[in-house]
């Protein structure tokens, strides 16, 4: 028997996705590098991603990118949030790649790679006004980009790129794009060859791919949340486009069980102050409803909207940090003390309850 609360990782599922969003990418001319982070860095999935074409191992966090080196996976590694100087000799140790937005980190970067010994490649970031990494002005990119190149033989300039839809909600359409696009052209007028990488965006930069309005320069996307978690609503109005129906939506599943059953009032009974998370809730009072307990709560998944119950008729009513309410007063089947109920994931889940030591992985 499973331990409980149990998540369940069904890898033919996720490589599946991982084919199909790659050979789009392929077939537009633009490499994936498959980012992970969302799993807390398993190394089985950047085992899949490397098998499934993807072209480099992305993360934030070091400690997952040298997790899936030490794993055996032999793909280079892309580190893709903006490192700290304070980790750069690491940095340089376990990446081959990383994501760039500042000249101070890029000096201390070559001085970490020359003392290693190694060529570290770097990928400067232009922000297109989704507020979040990036240079912000043409110029200062321009400009930092000929340091790297003339000045810096610790570092080679492998490229630019930029983020969107993170932070600003920035939507990557193809004036962005080419955006992008001039900017590669300025830094290749000035160093004078032209670059390797032109990275377009995250799992938000397929909608131009789908459209068939990816600039041909854009030769590289870096993407998770879509090989995990497929065609969800929301992913579906944020990146809209029916392509992502053919992707599974259940790659990562949780299994929670029912620990009490009973019929109880809706509206609490009683003066009423602040719930478990100092917040002042409201409540409807819809009389009495059969109701199931599970043991699971926000301190594992985060928040109720981001788990999906896969039981007809039941839906959530509230949690705290290690229950989870829901009703079940509409729900066909009798729902019983020691049932397992299902439940589909969306991006913010799937990223908490990977990390949560009181949910138990299990790969399929
Ligand atoms: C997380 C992240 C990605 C991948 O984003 P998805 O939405 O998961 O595809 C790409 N680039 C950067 C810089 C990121 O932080």
């Amino acid at each position: 028997m499973r331990r409980r609360p149990a998540l369940i990782l069904d890898h033919d599922k996720l490589r599946y996705n991982m084919r199909m969003v790659i050979g789009w990418c392929g077939r537009s001319g633009i490499d994936v590098a498959g980012v992970f982070k969302i799993t807390g860095g398993m190394a089985s999935v950047a085992r899949d991603y490397q098998e499934c074409g993807a072209v480099m191992i992305a993360s934030s966090r070091l400690e997952q990118l040298a997790r899936a080196k030490s794993a055996g996976v032999d793909i280079p590694m892309l580190m893709i949030r903006v490192p700290m100087i304070s980790e750069l000799e690491e940095l340089v140790e376990i990446c081959e790649y990383s994501l760039q937005s500042e000249f101070a980190t890029l000096k201390a970067a070559n001085e970490a790679a020359l003392n290693a010994g190694k060529v570290h490649n770097v990928i400067l970031m232009a922000d297109l006004g989704d507020l979040r990494e990036g240079f912000f002005e043409l110029e200062e990119l321009v400009d930092v980009a000929k340091y790297v190149e003339d000045s810096c033989g610790g570092l080679h300039l492998a490229g630019i790129g930029t983020n969107l839809g993170c932070y600003g909600s920035v939507v990557p359409t193809k004036e962005k794009m080419e955006q992008l696009v001039r900017y590669a052209e300025a830094v290749e007028a000035a160093i004078d060859r032209p670059l390797e990488i032109i990275s377009g965006g995250a799992t938000s930069s397929l909608m131009p791919v789908f459209d068939k309005e990816m600039p041909d320069k854009v030769n590289m996307l870096r993407i998770g949340a879509v090989t995990f978690c497929g065609p969800l609503e929301d992913l579906r109005q944020a990146y809209g486009r029916k392509e992502a129906d053919a992707l599974h939506d259940d790659v990562f599943t949780l299994e929670a069980e029912v620990i009490e059953v009973r019929t109880k009032p809706t509206h609490p009974i009683g003066k009423l102050g602040v719930d478990a998370f100092g917040k002042r809730a409201k409540y409807v009072d819809r009389g009495n409803r059969r109701r199931a307990l599970l043991a699971i709560g926000r301190a594992d998944y985060g928040d109720i909207d981001d788990i999906i119950p896969q039981l007809e008729g039941a839906f959530i009513i509230g949690a705290s940090g290690d229950h989870t309410i829901m009703d079940v007063e509409e729900c066909k089947e009798q729902v019983r003390v020691g049932d397992v109920i299902k439940f589909k994931l969306k991006y913010s889940a799937i990223l908490r309850l990977t990390s949560s030591e009181n949910v138990t992985t299990y790969e399929l």
